[in-house]
């Protein structure tokens, strides 16, 4: 940090300086937002100065701490009705009657009013109403943008408007009932890891956050944080064969049986030695709150190496890296 140089309005020069946290109170949008911040401090005159990494940082912060308070819809979020529904983000604005350019804008940071980001919510819980908006809408796109769309919206429905990741969760939670919330995200994390390693292809369309006790599928983390620390009990169970092709009940399997023998705390060690985790986090501090994406890139390139390193040749040789992994601790 000593090394870099910023110019100080103050002192007319360029200075070191040091960086302290502190909270911040902003006003956006007309309401004060309060977060958790850094200032970057000229060393000679001790007053702020610009870092445009540290701006940035609160920037994201301030943005966080709004959405938070407003529960406005993710950028995380928008993106994956476009993927789900197989959609640009100017089309999906024009279905909505929406100017042609306010689904891009969200893409860029600008934050839905909400009653924009409940349409948006909606859209994305309910297949059949996107189906309804798409069909109205039949007009007004190109023809082949509604076919592709109409076929992804029929899937949607098909499925049940259940999520692939929700589906795994379900087969995982059947075939263990010791697994918490924990544990999950991060036996749903070595899922889609793993899979990419072996096929080439996610199994989830959905990005994971990289929370501060690891990545977490928000939906997920959403649908079971009543049971806390506790194991979670889940009645599901149906004829997973249908909803899943043999190769990903394969690595689902040999999840179960390398990975959820390890419990939350222990698989938590082993994400946050990780580089998707790690570099998704950047350099926030430990305990330091986050909903950053882990790029899917990231998992593709770690696990790839993984799987190249242990040798592995089929999924189920996941244990040369969980034995590994494990070894490796301290406690
Ligand atoms: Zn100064």
């Amino acid at each position: 940090m000593a090394e870099k140089r910023v110019f100080c309005e103050h002192c007319l020069d360029d200075v070191t300086y040091h960086v302290e946290e502190r909270e911040f109170t902003r006003k956006l949008k007309g309401k004060n937002y309060t977060f958790k911040g850094r200032e970057a401090l000229c060393d000679n005159c001790n007053r702020p100065v610009f870092v445009e990494e540290i701006d940035n940082a609160n920037r994201t912060a301030l943005y966080a701490s709004f959405k938070k308070e407003n529960d406005i819809i993710s950028i995380a979020e928008i993106k994956a009705i476009l993927k789900k529904y197989n959609i640009g983000a100017k089309p999906l604005s024009e279905l909505l009657g929406w100017g042609i350019n306010t689904v891009p804008r969200y893409l860029k940071g600008d934050i839905p009013k909400a009653d924009y980001s409940a349409k948006l919510r909606r859209i994305a819980a309910e297949p059949d109403y996107f189906l309804s908006l798409l069909k109205d809408a039949s007009d007004i796109l190109k023809p082949i943008a509604y076919e592709k769309s109409m076929r992804a919206a029929e899937e949607a429905i098909k499925a049940g408007g259940v999520d692939k990741e929700s589906l795994a969760a379900d087969y995982l939670l059947s075939k263990n009932n010791e697994i918490t919330p924990l544990a999950l995200q991060k036996l749903l994390y070595y899922v889609q890891g793993f899979f990419y390693a072996f096929t080439g292809e996610f199994m989830f369309e959905s990005d994971c956050e990289s929370w501060v006790h690891g990545p977490v599928y928000r939906d997920i983390y959403n649908k079971y944080q009543e049971f806390g620390r506790n194991p979670i009990v889940s009645e599901k169970s149906y004829d997973f064969s249908s909803y899943f092709t043999s190769q990903e009940m394969q690595l689902l399997d040999s999840i179960i049986k390398h990975l959820s023998v390890y419990n939350g705390k222990v698989l938590e060690k082993f994400t946050h030695e990780e580089s998707p985790w790690l570099l998704a986090r950047g350099d926030l501090r430990e305990d330091e709150p986050s909903t950053n994406i882990i790029e899917k890139e990231m998992i593709a390139d770690f696990f790839t190496k993984v799987k190249e390193k242990y040798n592995m040749l089929t999924v189920d040789d996941l244990s040369a890296y969980t034995k590994a992994r494990f070894a490796s601790l301290s406690f």
